[in-house]
């Protein structure tokens, strides 16, 4: 048996031609159906749905053999026991720094000012400004980001950016790129050798179906 840990949303969407490119169909679709886990054609393969956050550490405990999770999550998990062999090419954003459209980053960056961030990236975040030497003092946030300079709780934010209409929309602009982000295939590296007659054949065929 392979279990596949997949997120809800643009993630299980954009992976769905992936897994049909590998002869995997799924009769119920986790939007409309309550079940955290779904059949699929094949008797060996399933799919559990999972917080996209979570994917990397199902993996990495072996409760799922396969994972699809993003960049950015796997930044943040640090990737501990898990083989990442396939960029998917899906879910593609960039992970940025923003701030208020009147504050003066620049400027605040010259000074040596100590800077607040609130992010729900913390450890990408941590990164970025230590290798930019940088002080920042780290607001933990779980969503919204966009918010917190807006009232006063930061003054920038690491988060996502896809088409930059939600920055727009709240008098934010983006002034530094992190990364480009786009979903990896993660799998579980001890499942890699014992499974590998299952595996390597969905790995081969994802690997065919990623647009370039
Ligand atoms: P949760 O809703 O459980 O807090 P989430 O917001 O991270 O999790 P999604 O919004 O489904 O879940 O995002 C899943 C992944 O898709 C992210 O980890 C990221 O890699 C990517 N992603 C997030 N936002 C965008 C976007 N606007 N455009 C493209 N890809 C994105
Ligand atoms: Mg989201």
């Amino acid at each position: 048996m392979i279990t596949i840990a997949l997120s809800k949303g643009r993630i299980f969407e954009e992976t769905l031609p992936l897994l049909n490119a590998a002869g995997i169909t799924t009769p119920e679709a986790p939007e409309s159906s309550r079940k955290l886990i779904l059949p699929t054609n094949r008797a060996d393969v399933r799919l559990i749905i999972v917080r996209a956050s979570d994917v990397p550490t199902y993996v990495q405990y072996g409760a799922a053999d396969i994972g699809v999770a993003g960049k950015d999550v796997l930044n943040e998990h640090g990737g501990i026991g898990l083989y990442q062999p396939l960029d998917l090419n899906i879910a593609r954003c960039r992970m940025m720094v923003a701030v208020r459209d009147d504050f003066d980053y620049e400027s605040a960056v010259r000074q040596g000012a100590r800077l607040r961030v609130a992010t729900k990236y913390v450890q990408t975040a941590r990164d970025h400004f230590a290798a930019k030497g940088v002080h920042v003092d780290l607001i933990k946030l779980y969503g919204s980001m966009e918010l917190a300079p807006l009232v006063g709780l930061s003054d920038a934010i690491v988060d996502l950016v896809s088409s930059g209409n939600t920055l727009k929309a709240n008098h934010l602009k983006a002034v530094e790129h992190i990364a480009d982000i786009s979903s990896r295939l993660v799998v579980n590296q001890a499942a890699l050798k014992l499974k590998h007659d299952l595996i390597q054949p969905m790995l081969d065929a994802f690997a065919l179906a990623i647009k370039k």
